[in-house]
């Protein structure tokens, strides 16, 4: 039966379920977010996000008009395609750039997290409540669904969406069976600022993303540069950010520093010494910078440069974990999204992504229930179906990029190296394995 009057609960206010929440509200959709941090800036991290054509594509769907605009004008470029290298520089492969002349929503921007979630909150004062810890969740003989929070309180709606991250409560108590594995991966990454010159850094290193293949570990950079001047930006969409109540400076905090250049490093965890974490936190970024310069003796000089040069206070360890495949369940009025259900290792910047396309499959799901269209469960059931198809992809291909940085057998990384360099010579190949 139709459910014109939907009402949608959401648990989590990252960016999955913040995009899906503007897109339900632009809607008309009755919707709310529950998110445990206690205020919009609790956790803000000062990097930028790839956002990929998909995620471009979705932003754009789900956001006003003026919002899009403004994180348009406000990110960065990332550049054309992909470079794979050795780690001696010699080109192994360039993934095919997009045409140019696409339209601002079909490319891909480099947006930082800052910005990105001030837009994404814009407009939603009396929709998102910060301090909400979800604990669980009841289903009700109604049809209905009950989200229960730390401080005692709860939600009802039509539908719940858990948009609660990796370590996700509501998919623990919807599919307990759901894992998240460990990979042996360790990642070590930092950002080196553009601001004066940097003429030693090899072309590709501050125009497009590179991926380094070694004959041990991996090296992934990508660069982060402004469209145009601070200034120009405010006097093109200053108005705009204040007819949307969003102060300009604080908008654009981080958008102001020097452009950079991100490196991520990944090893083989044994291959780097087990007390990694030991040094204080003062002296540990200079620590990682020294394990990763020490590891790269007979790389290209310009790539040693670059992590030698980095800021000790900008050097951090990641570790990573993985979604293990999930089946389809029964569909029921809980649903998942984003990293929730299918969380991946950041190699390759694949998982906002997913998580904004999940929003937007969601949203024109609901739409079209909202409108009597479709009946509520059938229409989740095929968003699972679309969402479980493209997360677990983005899931095997960031797990393939992770097996590639920690193949511990020669033998194989030279296959590897092969191949790419196949690819980068046969056009139709490389079309055929990398487009999408
Ligand atoms: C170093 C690094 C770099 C990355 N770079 C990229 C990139 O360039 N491109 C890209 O696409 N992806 C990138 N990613 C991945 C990306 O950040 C995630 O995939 C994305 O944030 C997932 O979005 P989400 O909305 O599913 O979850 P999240 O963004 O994690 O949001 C989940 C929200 O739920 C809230 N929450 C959690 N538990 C509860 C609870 N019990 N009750 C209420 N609220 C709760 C959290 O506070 C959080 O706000 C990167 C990740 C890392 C670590």
């Amino acid at each position: 039966m139709p459910t014109p009057t939907l009402r949608v609960v959401i648990v989590g206010g990252g960016i999955g379920g913040l995009c899906l929440a503007q897109g339900l509200h632009a809607a008309g959709i009755d919707v709310e977010v529950f998110e445990r941090d206690a205020a919009p800036d609790a956790r803000l991290q000062g990097y930028r996000l790839n956002i990929e054509p998909v995620g471009s594509q979705a932003l754009h769907d789900c956001l006003p008009a003026h919002l899009w605009r403004i994180l348009v004008a406000t990110a960065g470029d990332p550049g054309p395609g992909m470079g794979v290298f050795t780690e001696r520089m010699r080109l192994l492969m360039r993934e095919d750039a997009p045409p140019t002349e696409r339209d601002s929503s079909e490319q891909a921007h480099a947006v930082s997290r800052v910005t990105l979630r001030r837009l994404l909150l814009a407009g939603l004062d009396d929709i998102v409540h910060f301090g909400k810890e979800f604990t669980s969740y009841r289903q009700n003989a109604d049809g209905t669904v009950t989200a229960l929070f730390a401080d005692g309180t709860s939600a009802t709606g039509d539908l719940l969406v858990g948009a609660d991250g990796a370590n996700s409560r509501v998919r623990r108590q919807l599919l307990p069976h759901a894992r998240r594995s460990p990979v042996p991966g360790v990642g070590i990454g930092g950002k080196l600022p553009l601001g004066d010159g940097k003429a030693w850094l090899p072309k590709e290193m501050t125009s497009t993303k590179n991926m380094f293949l070694p004959k041990r570990d991996f090296l992934f950079t990508a660069v982060f540069r402004r469209r145009e001047a601070g200034s120009a930006t405010f006097e093109r969409v200053g108005d705009q950010m204040r007819a949307a109540d969003l102060d300009p400076d604080l908008l654009t905090q981080d958008a102001k520093d020097d452009d950079y250049v991100m490196w991520a490093y990944v090893a083989h965890r044994r291959a780097l010494p087990a007390n990694l974490l030991d040094t204080p936190a003062g002296g540990r970024g200079q620590r990682l910078r020294e394990l990763v310069t020490s590891r790269l003796i007979d790389w290209h000089p310009g790539l040693r440069e670059l992590i030698a040069q980095t800021p000790a206070d900008t050097v951090e360890r990641f570790d990573f974990a993985t979604a293990e495949p999930v089946k389809p369940w029964p569909t029921t009025n809980v649903t998942v999204l984003g990293d929730a259900i299918h969380s991946m290792p950041p190699v390759g910047g694949l998982g906002g992504n997913a998580a904004l396309y999940d929003a937007d499959a969601l949203r024109r799901a609901l739409i079209a229930v909202s409108q009597g269209e479709a009946d509520l469960l059938p229409a989740i059931a095929e968003y699972e179906r679309a969402m479980l198809k493209n997360g677990f992809a983005a899931v095997r291909a960031a797990t393939m990029y992770l097996r590639l940085a920690t193949l511990p057998n020669r033998a194989v990384r030279i296959i590897a190296r092969t191949f790419f360099r196949l690819c980068g010579v046969l056009p139709p190949l490389r079309r055929a394995i990398f487009s999408d």
